[in-house]
């Protein structure tokens, strides 16, 4: 049996209905950063907005921000605690931008970066350490520049170096999908197993033949802009949906919605809020005839699937 690593605990695979296969739930302020990101840190508004998102059928998200740049485990567990959803917290690093300036890890030797991805994967994410109980990450999501050169390249080996050590997937941020094929195998050439292997941010470069081409090779895709107008998701994102249903690729590819600006929340005035998911693009594949079993993979079996590990510590 598989299990999946939560922030509060770890429960079988397959027990969670509707995931949100990437999303951001709490956010702290970063300082010396500028202009400064996203930030999502109050309690009340963000669990009212859970509470939403538990009661028009969601059942589990999968939060991407890494430890050092806004990641705050103790709320997200807070949080999964008083709304009954389901929130798996990731170690990794994102992009430089988002941390304050000449910050270790970008500084750091391969060994030392992956020593403290394994720590926050096998005992505890650091912020929790020193509590009762330590929340583990149930995942490495990681963040590559246009390029893999234009990336932090041990970082990346020690992301690679994580994930065959602790049998965790890496979700892997892209801009927008470029380098797609060159990071699929660098990560290949370093011994990580594709099915581990999730890119972000797909549907931003809505090339099918592309996405046929790294489905084969193995990895899934994260597509996301359903509520981005500027992608154009009527006619990019769902004919994409549609193309790698036809092409029997659906057990690759994993729809989220990455609402991490608090403007797409109800609940901080904005929308359309996290129960978008469950709801209006619930609706519209439904809509579109695609089979139950299919939603449900899209909807969040495949990212549980993926993320799933034998514990063997
Ligand atoms: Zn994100």
């Amino acid at each position: 049996m598989k299990f999946l690593v939560t922030v509060t605990g770890n429960i079988p695979w397959d027990a969670p209905g509707i995931t949100d296969a990437h999303n951001h739930v709490w956010i702290d302020t970063i300082s010396g950063i500028e202009p400064t990101g996203p930030v999502l840190n109050r309690f009340d508004l963000i669990a009212r907005e859970l509470l939403d998102y538990a009661s028009t059928g969601g059942s589990a998200l999968v939060d991407c921000q890494p430890g050092e740049c806004g990641r705050n485990a103790v709320m997200l567990t807070r949080l999964s605690k008083a709304t009954t959803v389901t929130i798996i917290s990731a170690t990794g690093f994102h992009r430089p931008v988002y941390y304050p300036p000449d910050h270790w890890l970008w500084m750091s030797p391969e060994n030392q970066i992956s020593d403290y991805f394994i720590q926050e994967l096998t005992l505890g994410e650091r912020e929790t350490l020193n509590t009762e109980s330590p929340v583990k990450a149930g995942f490495i999501k990681i963040a590559c520049e246009n390029t893999v050169e234009n990336t932090y390249l041990p970082a990346l080996h020690a992301a690679a170096h994580a994930a065959r050590e602790t049998d965790r997937a890496i979700e892997i941020h892209t801009e927008k999908g470029e380098s797609a094929i060159e990071i699929l195998d660098l990560f290949l050439s370093l011994g990580v197993d594709p099915r581990q292997v999730i890119l972000c941010h797909m549907d931003k470069r809505p090339d099918a033949g592309l996405h046929r081409e790294l489905i084969q090779a193995g990895a899934a895709l994260e597509y996301d802009t359903f509520f981005r107008t500027k992608y154009a998701p009527e006619t990019n994102l769902w004919p994409l949906i549609r193309e790698m249903i036809a092409s029997g690729l659906e057990n690759h590819v994993c729809l989220a919605t990455d609402l991490a600006e608090s403007n797409y929340w109800q609940s901080f005035g904005g929308a359309p809020g996290l129960s978008a998911f469950p709801t209006q693009i619930k609706q519209r594949l439904e809509k579109m005839g695609v089979p139950d079993e299919t939603i449900q993979k899209l909807l969040g079996k495949n990212i549980c699937r993926i993320l799933a590990t034998e514990i063997r510590n």
